[in-house]
């Protein structure tokens, strides 16, 4: 009955295998999970262990999962590894068999945000606290039909050419989806107009608006500079289209906010067996027919894994992307279920 009752929903930031967990007082008990699972939580009573549910799962049975403040507290002995030199390792390694988690585990359940920290990305979270990768509450969402459209973010590894799939998508359907327009200091061409293909500005203003936090992401690109401000997507959404935008993920902090509701894709590329070949000499991801290298497939797996290691947890759906036309296709469907479905969003974006 009290599993009926429960409405406190929490997506896992973790991976969890009571197997290993030496802290557990029963591993049977246990709840296995791995990060971005939906867990119930039936009871949050005990203050170390929880009981819940994982969603979807077709028993009904609830099992142990430590709680969000136990978890924490194992992922602060982490940081005294990571942050500190040879003492603090030993600390640690007294106090993990007392808390029991494996530090393969607490390495995967604790980040700390120093990139975020660094770019005008990390705005929104404190940046002296550590972000411990835990749960988060979330609850089931549907955009209204008075409501604005929810942001969509694309992130990429590289070989994934998200720019190119954005503006195709966009393309099949101007009238639904847009992008946000950017800004950029370099001269306008005769046949541009001014808001249309970019916001053109002189670089004092682009300058200020940089200082002022105005762009979700800024770059430069043969002496001029190019960015996406906040705004920008404004301007789309209060249009009534879903706006997509493609973004390095360093900006994912600064975009996830209740205003935006961000639903974010991970676009992965996955080169088919016809398009690989062993001799260098070639671009990394190659071109669309080009051929791709054993050296570019290694570094595109593992731009991918450092993607899904450090953004993971942030990520709503991965999107395999062998070629344009399938990825493209793919990406129609979601962003028409969007529209159409709920999703589990943080519980902060509706509140
Ligand atoms: P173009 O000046 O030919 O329109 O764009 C040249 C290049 O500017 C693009 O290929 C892209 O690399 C860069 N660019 C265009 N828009 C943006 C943007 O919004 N942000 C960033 N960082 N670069 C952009």
């Amino acid at each position: 009955d009290r599993l009926k009752e429960s409405k406190v929903y929490m997506r896992a930031l973790f991976d969890y295998i009571p197997l290993e967990d030496k802290a557990t007082p029963c591993q049977e008990a246990g709840l296995p999970f791995k990060r971005g699972d939906i867990l119930q939580v039936v009871t949050q009573d005990d203050p170390t262990w929880w009981q819940a549910k994982r969603v979807g799962d077709s028993n009904l049975r609830a099992g142990l999962i430590p709680s969000k403040q136990f978890q924490e507290r194992a992922c602060l002995r982490v940081k005294c590894c990571r942050t500190s030199d040879q003492r603090p390792l030993v600390f640690c390694f007294f106090f993990l068999p007392i808390c029991g988690l494996t530090v393969a585990g607490l390495r995967r359940s604790f980040r700390l945000s120093r990139k975020d920290r660094q770019g005008s990305s990390g705005e929104g979270s404190d940046p002296g606290e550590p972000e411990f990768l835990t749960y988060e509450e979330v609850t089931r969402y549907q955009q209204r039909p008075n409501e604005r459209p929810r942001l969509v973010v694309l992130i990429g590894s590289l070989g994934a050419r998200i720019n190119e799939l954005k503006q195709r998508v966009i393309a099949e359907n101007p009238h639904r989806y847009a992008v946000a327009v950017p800004h950029t200091t370099r001269p306008k061409k005769p046949h541009e107009k001014d808001g249309v293909e970019y916001h053109f500005v002189t670089k004092q203003q682009f300058d200020a608006d940089v200082l002022n936090n105005k762009f979700i992401e800024h770059g430069e690109y043969k002496e001029n500079q190019y960015g996406t401000s906040i705004e920008a997507i404004r301007s789309v959404q209060a249009k009534n289209k879903m706006c997509i935008v493609d973004v390095q993920p360093e900006a994912l902090k600064r975009l996830r906010t209740s205003e935006f509701k961000p639903y974010v894709i991970f676009v992965k590329p996955r080169v088919p067996e016809s398009r690989r070949r062993r001799s260098a000499a070639t671009s990394p991801g190659g071109g669309e027919h080009g051929r791709v290298t054993d050296e570019d497939l290694q570094e595109m797996r593992q731009s991918a894994i450092q993607i899904d290691q450090q953004y993971g947890h942030l990520v709503d759906r991965v999107l395999i992307k062998e070629d344009s036309a399938s990825a493209c296709a793919e990406l129609r469907g979601i962003l028409e279920r969007l529209e159409r479905e709920s999703f589990w969003v943080p519980i902060s974006w509706v509140r």
